[in-house]
């Protein structure tokens, strides 16, 4: 399977749900209509999640219980990633979620997978947020620079994706599997993506093209 390489969005995208939305529902740091806000193609994700959960009042513990409860992985993700470790393709999430409610998600599916993800600290009141990867770029153009940087390594890169924050990325790849809100845009403005709903599919599609 050598010449692929594989970047995911992880919310959404890898879960059914997007977890940090779904967590400031479930717990009543935001309303439905804040939350649909949000995915204005002019509202920076990192931004929204540092002022949402700037006032979300939750422990590391109700954040783990919540996703080991209720957050649920979108079928084939835990084969797909065996699959990428057995056949040399490079996997990599670029997400604008958090590690507190990643590394939880990552432990109960036994995978370790290289990641990008805002640090999130427990403070007074609420969670702090950082995003170090995102210093000097925004993370619309970071998700499409990892694609850019496999491309660069003569990779064919296969993307994975939900929101409109994935269009750019979708839009580099050579192969995108896209749902929800980034399926629209990409059937809109013309970008080729196929409807993610596994993940058995894309290791079908890199098998048949290496
Ligand atoms: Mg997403």
């Amino acid at each position: 399977m050598k010449g692929w390489g594989a970047v995911s969005d992880f919310d959404g995208t890898i879960t059914l749900r997007d977890v940090g939305d779904h967590l400031l529902l479930h717990y009543g740091f935001a309303d439905k209509r804040t939350i649909e806000e949000s995915y204005s193609l002019k509202v920076r994700v990192e931004d929204f999640m540092k002022r949402a959960f700037a006032g979300a009042a939750l422990s590391e513990r109700v954040i783990a219980d919540f996703v080991r409860e209720r957050v649920k992985a979108r079928r084939g993700f835990r084969e797909f990633i065996l699959f990428c470790e057995a056949n040399g393709v490079p996997f990599e999430i670029a997400s604008g979620g958090v590690d507190l409610y990643a590394d939880p998600f990552f432990a109960k599916h036994g995978v370790s997978v290289k990641s990008f993800f805002g640090r999130a600290k427990v403070v007074e009141g609420g969670i702090k947020i950082d995003y170090p990867f995102l210093r000097r770029t925004d993370l619309s153009s970071f998700k499409a620079s990892r694609v850019a940087r496999m491309k660069r390594l003569g990779l064919k890169v296969v993307f994975f994706g939900d929101g409109p924050n994935d269009f750019k990325a979708a839009s580099l790849a050579d192969k995108a599997y896209a749902t929800g809100r980034l399926l629209r845009l990409c059937r809109e403005r013309g970008v080729p993506a196929s409807p993610l709903t596994d993940f058995t599919r894309a290791a079908a599609y890199i098998k048949r093209h290496s």
